[in-house]
């Protein structure tokens, strides 16, 4: 009677354990997915390229200078090249 009792006592911590197991498992592989799916995230935004308008520069939006004229949205490489923009004097049109 004792051994019997033993084994079984056996077999359910086994079984427990290796549940315990899994559960770790799956909280470990979601975090990792969700850390994987925001990098991804944050690397498509620095992606976005823009170009500059003075020298033809394609920048990332996220490092750009940005410059609001007539309703439009100029992106600039530096401050130089944004100085530059601005004292271009336009066409008359
Ligand atoms: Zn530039």
């Amino acid at each position: 009677m004792g051994i019997v009792r033993l084994v079984v006592l056996g077999v359910l911590f086994y079984i427990a354990w290796l549940l315990l197991k899994g559960i770790m498992g799956a909280a470990k592989k979601s975090t990792e997915e969700r850390r994987e799916k925001k990098g991804a995230t944050s690397a498509k935004v620095e992606d976005v390229l823009v170009e500059d308008p003075v020298c033809h520069t394609l920048v990332p939006k996220s490092q750009s200078i940005r410059l609001r004229k007539d309703g439009k949205t100029y992106y600039f490489c530096s401050d130089t090249c944004c100085d530059k923009f601005l004292e271009t004097p336009r066409e008359k049109e």
